[in-house]
């Protein structure tokens, strides 16, 4: 796991949560592209630190916390993201209670029972005395039922113990839970230091994948390393106007739709005179259609909602892009005639 040795732009965040956080329970808002996990991890390390102020990455309990073996430190993520993260150590809680190696699709979902393991584990006596530190990330990766046993001890914290929810949307939380957190928001670096780190980490077309992660620099990285160019990328409205989605096609279903979203986003941004966020101006058909735009952007947002259903991918893809290529097609061919 990245620290802010390795990700600058989370030093100064981590000193000031570290100095100045009091209460026992802190929403940590910002983008997993931004280093919202390691901000996260660093800051419950920095608790634990046997020799603050920390994390000094020299004491046992720092060694422990590196190590993901501080009996004093609880991590809850999905198992979809333990996956992802390659993460080991024995915070799965309830991710295998039959410990059979199940082929099914790993849960996106932080279990209720883990969450009561986690509550129980909070009411023991802490192991090194320092604090114990409970994390859930994603935050809104809790069902209603997993939010509601948290809320309660939220409500009465175990003496000494400290929950911090990490989050890309505390309006994703229970209304409840938001209330009874302090928050802070963790902010993406500013355009020209990204751009410089992406070039430190050898990335080449930095720009192009900077955009396409929406400011985000480790998401610029995850896409670079998951083979995608900023030529690419700039490519993929016209591809898509053209009907060529084989590159689409080729994403798991969420990133697909993420993609298709960042896409209309950008669209509608056009089509009233405003500025693209992902892609570039120039590699934007101009589609005009406010209202025909609307409408394919609520229904990317009605898809995303059940991207877990057991759909087929592709029939999905292509229905939505049956919706979009009229619009794309219209203005290349008014294009045309000018
Ligand atoms: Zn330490």
């Amino acid at each position: 796991m990245r620290t802010e040795k390795d990700l600058p732009w989370l030093a100064e965040p981590l000193r000031q949560l570290r100095d100045g956080q009091r209460g026992h329970a802190l929403i940590l808002q910002g983008g997993i592209g931004a280093g919202l996990l390691e901000l996260a991890l660093r800051l419950a390390q920095a608790w634990l630190c046997e020799q603050p102020p920390g994390p000094c990455d020299q004491c046992a309990g720092c060694h422990l916390a590196l190590a993901h073996t501080h009996p004093d430190l609880k991590v809850l993520m999905p198992e979809a993201w333990q996956q992802r993260l390659e993460w080991s150590g024995e915070e799965e809680g309830a991710a295998a209670e039959d410990g059979s190696k199940s082929k099914k699709k790993p849960s996106r979902e932080i279990k209720v029972e883990a969450v009561r393991q986690a509550i129980d584990w909070s009411h023991t006596s802490n192991a090194r005395g320092q604090a114990k530190v409970l994390v859930l990330f994603p935050a809104d990766a809790m069902n209603a039922v997993a939010a509601n046993a948290l809320l309660k001890t939220l409500e009465e914290p175990a003496p000494g113990t400290k929950v911090l929810l990490a989050v890309e949307d505390p309006e994703h939380l229970l209304p409840t839970l938001r209330s009874r957190c302090q928050r802070s928001r963790l902010a993406p670096p500013d355009e020209a230091s990204a751009l410089a780190w992406l070039g430190q980490q050898g990335l080449a077309q930095p720009q192009a994948l900077l955009r396409a992660a929406g400011g985000q620099p480790l998401g610029a990285l995850e896409l670079a390393s998951q083979g995608l160019s900023g030529d690419a990328w700039a490519g993929l409205p016209r591809q898509l106007a053209q009907g060529d989605w084989a590159m689409l096609a080729s994403w798991p279903l969420p990133q697909a739709l993420h993609t298709l979203q960042c896409l209309c986003h950008d669209l509608m941004a056009r089509s009233c005179g405003g500025v693209p966020r992902y892609f570039p101006t120039e590699a934007l058909p101009a589609v005009a259609d406010w209202a025909a735009l609307s409408e394919w952007s609520r229904e990317l947002q009605r898809v995303r909602r059940h991207e877990d259903h057991p759909w087929q991918a592709g029939l999905v893809l292509e229905s939505l892009l049956g919706q979009l290529q009229p619009l794309l097609r219209k203005r290349a061919s008014r294009a045309g005639a000018a």
